[in-house]
């Protein structure tokens, strides 16, 4: 894949921490691993961390892991594995082996718990949710110390092991580490280590009726796996703590070379929102179709919408991974796709807003074949076959009766246009319908003037699309604009109050007959309209903005 050959642009901070511990022989092969939870599609925010992953192992010749973080089933499923898989692999990346699951290693977690207890570093806690919290205190406040932390080891085996076989009740007890109850880190306070759920799981069915907690589990699994760097986000800095304690408390896993964890900021992308959560919320409420709806900021969702993986590559080059959280400007992305796009998309016709068009001077019934470039700049791409006759479709848009000014450069009375790849027009007279709407716009056309200027040297000044009549395909536009009308919706709990009520638009027109046959993973550029693709969920021919063709938020 090309991004493994290119100089992967990393900050400092995480190549540095690398280059040292590849100079001091603390490790020899880098490892770094991505550990997505099956609670929901991925998103934009997680193709930052897969660059960032799999980009920094690449860098050094080194191993990224897939390892689905699948530890609390009351809110995973297969689906969900499955998108992730299939996600990943879309964007380019190729993980270490088979993929991996934390709920693989649920019988080790059992025996580090065990460790702790032995060593007297765990307690099975009887506290209620309510009481523990009150327990814990506050910022300000130590916290105060369970009654059930001097429990004698032997007996928390035996709590343990009946925690295990299912003989208490979910919420009854939980298995806490002994650590600090006056730490100034609250993860510090005696965490939650296991509690009991009785859920069957997408991978252990029905094996297990208590799950490791996060901070519990991960470290393990990056122990396990012989991960050298775990990166996460910088909402885990505090946790590093727990992370740390866990493995310097565990003997198989307390070596030199064990696994450290460094953080970086999350993405935070305008217009968009990067919480599972409340993408669930959206496809849940039908405030979307589904998780791929072409407005979503998920992978899927991008992809429908005919982002290709080298451009959500190329933007996690350009944005970069720091320190310091920011909300990124959604312009950086749409300029990704925009460059991909430009050099790579076929170009091809589109009426979105059609007008019949008449060329009186044209012989009736004929119809020509015309060659037009595939991309204007790659000859090499070759090209396809357009139509012209008599009746074609042009844009409403592009036609007004009265030229306004000087600057006006499409069709009006008198005035002439290059049709797109073929001849010059002028317009002589429209007609309406009963309610005065444009019918049908009049025109002739210079025969002398396919693929040249007119020979009497009078200069045209403006170009419009158009689609030939009788073979023009219908198809259907799905015109977005933005899901949210606050550039930051995460300020607002409740998204429901920024979503936007515009943010999809139906036109229904026509294309060239080749789209008949277009694919779903290709995006075309209309001309003078912008990057298109084809819906991969319709079976009719409907066809999802990608992106316009220029930046006007500014404008
Ligand atoms: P959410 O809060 O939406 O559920 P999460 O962090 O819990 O997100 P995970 O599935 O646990 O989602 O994430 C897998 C990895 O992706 C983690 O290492 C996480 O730090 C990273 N990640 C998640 N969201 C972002 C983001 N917005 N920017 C960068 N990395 C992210
Ligand atoms: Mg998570």
């Amino acid at each position: 894949m090309d991004t493994q050959n290119k100089e992967v642009k990393l900050t400092n901070f995480i190549r540095n921490v690398i280059n040292e511990d590849l100079a001091s022989g603390k490790h020899t092969l880098i490892k770094t691993r991505f550990p997505p939870e099956p609670n929901g599609y991925l998103h934009i925010g997680h193709a930052k961390s897969i660059c960032l992953n799999f980009g920094t192992a690449a860098n050094y010749d080194g191993l990224c892991n897939l390892r689905f973080d699948d530890t609390n089933p009351t809110k995973e499923n297969i689906e969900y594995v499955k998108s992730i898989k299939k996600d990943v692999e879309w964007l380019g990346f190729n993980w270490d082996s088979e993929v991996k699951f934390s709920s693989s290693y649920f019988d080790i977690f059992y025996k580090c718990a065990e460790e702790l207890i032995s060593k007297g570093l765990a307690y099975v806690c009887f506290l209620s949710n309510d009481e523990t919290r009150e327990y814990r205190g506050t910022l300000k406040k130590p916290g105060k110390n369970s009654p059930y932390r001097d429990t004698h080891i032997e007996e928390n085996f035996k709590l343990f092991k009946k925690m295990k076989s299912g003989e208490f009740k979910e919420g009854e007890c939980v298995l806490r580490a002994k650590i600090d109850m006056s730490s100034s880190f609250m993860c510090m306070r005696d965490p939650t280590l296991y509690r009991i759920r009785f859920e069957t799981h997408h991978q252990t069915n029905d094996d297990w009726c208590i799950y490791p907690m996060y901070d519990f589990a991960h470290c393990l699994g990056d122990a396990i796996e012989g991960v050298t760097h775990s990166l996460c986000t910088l909402e885990f800095q505090d946790n590093r703590r727990i992370y740390d304690w866990t493995l310097e408390n565990l003997d198989t896993f307390n070596t030199s070379h064990r696994p450290h964890q460094y953080e970086f900021s999350r993405l935070n992308l305008e217009y968009a929102t990067t919480s599972k959560r409340k993408l669930k919320l959206l496809v849940d409420n039908n405030y979307v179709s589904s998780w791929n709806d072409p407005r979503m900021p998920t992978i899927s969702g991008l992809r429908r919408r005919g982002y290709t993986a080298a451009s959500i590559r190329d933007f996690c080059e350009r944005i970069g991974v720091s320190k310091v959280n920011s909300l990124t400007d959604i312009s950086i992305l749409e300029s990704s796709i925009r460059d991909d796009l430009n050099n790579i998309a076929p170009r091809s016709m589109a009426v979105i807003n059609p007008i019949k068009l008449l060329i009186e001077n044209y012989p009736e019934g004929k119809i020509e074949s015309l060659k037009a470039l595939i991309h204007p700049q790659k000859e090499e791409m070759g090209t396809r076959e357009i139509f012209f006759s008599r009746e074609i479709y042009i844009d409403k848009e592009d036609f007004l009766e009265e030229s306004p000014n000087n600057k006006y450069k499409r069709l009006a009375i008198n005035k002439e246009v290059r049709l797109r790849n073929s001849y010059v027009i002028k317009a002589t007279h429209f007609d309406t319908d009963k309610d005065g709407n444009i019918k049908t716009i009049y025109c002739n056309y210079d025969s002398d003037t396919l693929g040249k200027n007119p020979s009497d040297g009078r200069k045209i000044k403006g170009v419009i699309h158009f689609v030939e009549s009788s073979k023009a395909v219908r198809a259907e536009f799905r015109i977005y604009d933005r899901l949210f009308l606050d550039s930051n919706p995460s300020n607002f709990d409740d998204l429901s109050s920024s979503i936007n009520p515009n943010s999809l638009e139906i036109k229904n027109g026509f294309v060239e007959p080749n789209l008949l046959n277009a694919k779903a993973d290709r995006t075309y550029q209309f001309e003078r309209e912008g990057y298109f693709c084809r819906d991969s969920e319709s079976d009719e021919l409907v066809f999802n903005k990608t992106v316009g063709l220029r930046d006007t938020s500014n404008q």
